[in-house]
């Protein structure tokens, strides 16, 4: 029996350490080979730069305390709480904001963190979660104590019936796509940023300089698109390396051609519109957490999964 948690991005894995801290015995299903989900890093001569999340902001108290952990721990730095802003082509006064928190090791290192002492199986999808007798749910035919499902909405939906109450809380949901470009180059060729804003672009929305974010100064671009571009490239992201190089380029007068380039597509990068839930919760114990529940963040998703941790705990007793 205990709980089973599909999913090992940052909710998933802050759930099943909040159900294990409280004694419930949890297992975590991930499809992937790796923890880690959104907050993936993308290695290129051993050297990891992030491709999902670009940073992390902090406004919870709860994640600040873990954010303080990991940061004590080596594992997270203060990077920066200034952007550029490009309107278009053209570079706009700087965006202050909160600050920015970046990992020497790549944010798919808290996940790793977080995990350690789970019992976590990667290579394990799950593919099917159903309500069962007794409020018990039965995922790929075993019944459990309760069924979480962190990840987003229409990966969660193809698992759910949508005439159960989790189903039609994930049914029809929008998210948007990014592709996400990372470039090598010889040499350090563009004005310095740590990241940049991209607005009103046809291409791009960000680029951030993964060498300033990791630390080392490693000539290392990483820049996301827009959705409609990541959506006009839906079927051959390799075809869109091209135009989104010269975008990049372009934008920040680079003159030489990348050394190499790694594209990546995130079919679902981020909900369209936000909820205001923290999680989903049913009487017949089926969870949803993730970073659909509230504004699309890391914060976000670790809340979620640690709230809906929380509920599931209670409701068996612990
Ligand atoms: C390009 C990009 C840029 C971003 N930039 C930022 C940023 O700058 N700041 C910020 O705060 N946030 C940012 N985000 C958002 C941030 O990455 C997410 O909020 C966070 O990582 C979501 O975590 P999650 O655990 O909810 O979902 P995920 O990380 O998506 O985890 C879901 C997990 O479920 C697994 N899974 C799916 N289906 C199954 C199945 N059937 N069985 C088992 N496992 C399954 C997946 O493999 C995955 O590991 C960005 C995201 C992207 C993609």
């Amino acid at each position: 029996m205990g709980v089973i948690v599909a999913g090992a991005g940052i909710a998933g894995v802050a759930c099943a350490a909040e159900l294990a801290s409280r004694g419930v015995d949890v297992t975590v299903r991930e499809r992937a080979c790796g923890v880690g989900g959104r907050l993936a890093v993308h290695r290129h001569a051993g050297r990891p730069a992030d491709i999902g999340a670009a940073y992390l902001t902090v406004s919870d108290e709860d994640f600040a305390a873990r954010v303080r952990c990991w940061r004590d721990a080596g594992l997270l730095r203060e990077w920066t709480d200034t952007l550029a802003a490009y309107e278009g082509d053209a570079r706009g006064p700087d965006s202050p904001g909160p600050m920015r928190w970046a990992a020497p090791g790549g944010l798919w290192s808290l996940v790793a963190d977080a995990a350690r002492g789970l019992d976590v199986r990667t290579g394990h999808p799950v593919t099917a979660v159903r309500p069962g007798p007794g409020g018990r749910p039965v995922v790929d035919g075993e019944p459990c104590d309760a069924a979480v499902l962190a990840m987003p909405d229409p990966q969660a939906a193809r698992l759910l019936d949508p005439d159960t109450a989790a189903g039609a809380a994930v049914a029809g949901r929008v998210w948007n796509p990014v592709l996400a470009l990372t470039l090598g180059f010889a040499r350090r060729d563009w004005p310095a940023l740590p990241a940049a804003f991209v607005n009103d672009h046809p291409v791009l929305a960000l680029v951030a300089d993964d060498g300033d974010r990791r630390g080392d100064g490693a000539p290392v671009l990483v820049a996301h698109s827009t959705a409609a571009f990541a959506r006009a490239h839906d079927t051959a992201p390799e075809r869109a390396v091209p135009e989104l190089t010269r975008a990049v380029r372009a934008l920040l007068g680079i003159v030489a051609d990348p050394e190499w380039t790694y594209v990546h597509r995130w079919p679902h990068a981020a909900p369209a519109t936000a909820r205001e839930a923290a999680f989903h919760l049913d009487d017949d114990g089926v969870g949803l957490a993730g970073d659909g529940w509230g504004r699309p963040r890391v914060q976000t998703a670790w809340l979620s999964g640690l709230r809906l941790g929380r509920a599931v705990a209670a409701r068996l007793g612990h």
